[in-house]
């Protein structure tokens, strides 16, 4: 499958993601700092791990699949969380 997602539920034909905000360089997030020593070499990385993102993102939605990104700051947030695993509950369940 691609881009290795991180969890897979085949009864509601979603896929969720959890991005570390650093690597996946979540927006306005106070984790997403970008090191000033070898920045070239950062900006690079980075642009490759989005476009992957949005590579992989794309060709699973193309299969049919629902895609979810949960961000690593979201997760240590115990109201987000809430509402994300309440979100994933509600996701409808397709038949076979
Ligand atoms: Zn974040």
């Amino acid at each position: 499958m691609p881009g290795r997602p991180d969890l897979v539920l085949p009864g509601r034909r979603l896929i969720i993601f959890v991005h570390g905000c650093f690597w996946h360089r979540h927006e306005g997030c106070p984790r997403t700092t970008t090191p000033k020593a070898n920045n070239a070499y950062w900006m690079q990385k980075f642009a490759e791990n989005t476009e992957r993102d949005t590579r992989k993102t794309d060709q699973l939605r193309q299969s049919g699949w629902k895609v979810k990104v949960v961000w690593e700051c979201e997760i240590l947030d115990d109201a987000t969380l809430d509402e994300i695993v309440r979100e994933v509950a509600t996701t409808p369940k397709v038949r076979p």
